[in-house]
């Protein structure tokens, strides 16, 4: 079993709705287990068109392979009807796997440690509310990189029923 971080966000329709959604998903499959979920963000667009995107990300315990944690994020991804016109393009929803425990690799399909992962308040933010004293080897304390991305406008949401951040939660539904 191995752990792994996965990051959602989105900018078209109603993306809290989506990721809740999401999750839901992805915690019905038995190949993983989901482990931790951060509250939602909601951030400004960066390198992308449209408006503010909203971002959350969980941590998980799955069974599967890097490659076969991309194919579950990628069919969930086209079952929450993900178009992209262009690069960069608005979305409905994006999954990236931020971290696989033990994996470091870079190839065209999947590079771990996602390469934006230290330079995305968007993925600092809700990453380090669910494993504050996150440590990746070769990178160091992810918190340690917070300073540098606080020119990028992000706001964490006020959730209903917030269990955010709680271990162990079994039942993944809305905040
Ligand atoms: P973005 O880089 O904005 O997330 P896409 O979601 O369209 O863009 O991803 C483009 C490609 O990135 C995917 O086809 C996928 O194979 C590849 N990729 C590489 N590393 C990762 C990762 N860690 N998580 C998810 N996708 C990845
Ligand atoms: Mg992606």
């Amino acid at each position: 079993m191995a752990r792994a971080f996965i990051g959602f966000g989105g900018n078209i329709g109603d993306t809290r709705q989506l990721i809740t959604d999401a999750i839901v998903c992805l915690a019905q499959r038995r190949e993983l287990q989901i482990l931790a979920k951060s509250c939602f963000y909601q951030s400004a667009p960066i390198a992308a068109a449209g408006g503010d995107y909203i971002n959350a990300v969980i941590e998980i315990e799955t069974e599967l392979s890097p490659y076969g944690l991309l194919h579950v994020c990628q069919a969930v991804e086209q079952e929450f009807g993900r178009e992209r016109a262009y690069t960069n393009a608005p979305r409905t929803l994006d999954l990236d796997i931020l971290t696989f425990e033990g994996v470091s690799q870079n190839d065209a399909e999947l590079t771990l440690p996602h390469p934006r992962i230290i330079e995305r308040s968007f993925v600092l933010l809700p990453l380090l509310e669910i494993a504050p004293n996150f440590f990746l080897p070769n990178i160091g304390e992810l918190k340690s990189y917070l300073p540098q991305v606080t020119n990028q406008r992000i706001e964490k949401l006020p959730c209903r029923n917030c269990n955010c951040g709680e271990k162990d939660v079994s039942s993944q539904t809305a905040h």
